[in-house]
């Protein structure tokens, strides 16, 4: 088995693996298990700062919510801005399209967080959207966006934000109550470090009013909210829920609120430490201002490839970091230090990985990085 250190999925506790393997019920007609799911949903909520009982977990994996946003709100015709500074962000366009709308994007530099005031003199000009979509910690570079501050210049003009904070909840901090984030979308693989396979999603009063006076019927089963707002009040969801993935991820709602503020300053900790080493060793960071505290994303060097450092970590070191895909392919590195990623004598064994892996492949190294991590936490 592999260390993995990639950028999500993350490392699964035993704590969580346990209680995946607690005895099931019949999720379908077990009141007790809506009692049980209602709860999970009220420590989500109150992990983003909302006292609305209007989250969800869907059976499906991160991916699920994003469609799941786009297919609920979009009604053929309706103009929907994509801000795009990154890879997920520009992502969105697609789920926009499937489901009969027109993605209008707002494209911005991808190594730094989109600027408050960019959107504002863009929105000056054209604001008549439905609805927008960000990305929180866009993964492919680590960018972090200011999604509660870019939400409220949305709802200044009356536009919705769709929000996918699926690599930075758990992670980087997001408090729902200031801001004016209508579907906020997570997962169960990244910061929260359970496996991957569920979608968390929460949805404002407006988005649902927005759902329900649709004139046109939301085009598919499995993505549409709607069909599961009322699960608790009728005891019935749309489909079987999987019962051992919410057990699981339970215990890791459960574990975080053990140590709450604690993880936050880890994540920060060893994110910023992470950054000292791999700047103070001459390598170049892909993202300049604005990084989230969950993954870095590393240039590959000039003269070799990603595929010669992740296979030289995997065969000498037993260490998995992520490459890169779309755009980013071929030019980023990542090391993951989200949830249980994130501690200390993971990260300083990673790093002294990469550093030796690096040198192997002819790259000089101006510094012991897993020296200067430990010096910078
Ligand atoms: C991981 C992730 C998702 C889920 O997508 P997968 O690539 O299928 O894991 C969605 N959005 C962001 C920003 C993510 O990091």
């Amino acid at each position: 088995m592999y260390e993995i250190m990639t950028a999500g999925p993350t490392q699964v506790s035993e704590r969580v693996r346990m209680a995946r393997s607690l005895e099931c019920t019949n999720p379908d007609i077990d009141p007790a298990f809506y009692d049980f799911y209602k709860e999970t949903c009220g420590l989500f909520e109150k992990a983003l700062h909302t006292q609305a009982h209007q989250a969800l977990v869907l059976c499906g994996e991160g991916i699920l919510g994003l469609e799941a946003a786009c297919a609920s709100l979009t009604e053929p015709g309706d103009r929907v801005l994509i801000i795009d500074n990154g890879v997920f962000g520009k992502g969105f366009a697609d789920f926009v399209k499937i489901y009969g709308g027109e993605p209008v994007a707002f494209v911005s530099d991808y190594h730094k967080p989109v600027d408050p005031a960019e959107l504002e003199r863009f929105l000056q000009q054209d604001d008549n959207f439905k609805y927008a979509t960000v990305v929180h910690c866009d993964t492919p570079s680590g960018v972090l966006n200011d999604v509660e501050a870019l939400s409220k210049i949305l709802d200044a003009h009356g536009i919705m934000t769709v929000a996918d904070s699926v690599a930075g909840l758990f992670g980087c901090k997001l408090d729902l109550s200031n801001s004016c984030i209508d579907i906020l979308c997570g997962g169960s693989q990244k910061a929260l470090s359970a496996p991957p396979g569920l979608t968390m999603v929460w949805v404002s009063g407006r988005a649902w009013k927005s759902m329900e006076n649709r004139n046109t019927p939301i085009a598919s089963f499995y993505c549409n909210l709607l069909n599961f707002r009322d699960y608790y009040e009728n005891q019935w969801f749309p489909y079987t829920m999987p019962i051992s993935d919410i057990y699981g991820l339970r215990e890791a709602l459960d574990a975080y609120f053990e140590m709450k503020d604690e993880i936050y300053d880890r994540h920060d900790r060893i994110a910023a430490a992470t950054r000292a080493a791999v700047t103070k060793a001459g390598l170049k960071l892909y993202v300049t201002e604005g990084w989230a505290q969950t993954v870095t994303a590393v240039c590959v060097p000039d003269g070799i490839t990603d595929h010669d450092i992740l296979e030289a970590m995997k065969a000498d070191h037993n260490i998995m970091i992520s490459g890169c895909f779309d755009v980013l392919a071929g030019k980023v590195v990542r090391i993951g230090h989200m949830g249980e990623n994130a501690r200390e004598e993971k990260v300083t064994a990673t790093l002294a990985a990469l550093q030796a892996s690096l040198e192997k492949l002819g790259v000089t190294i101006e510094c012991d990085m897993a020296q200067e991590f430990c010096a910078a936490l």
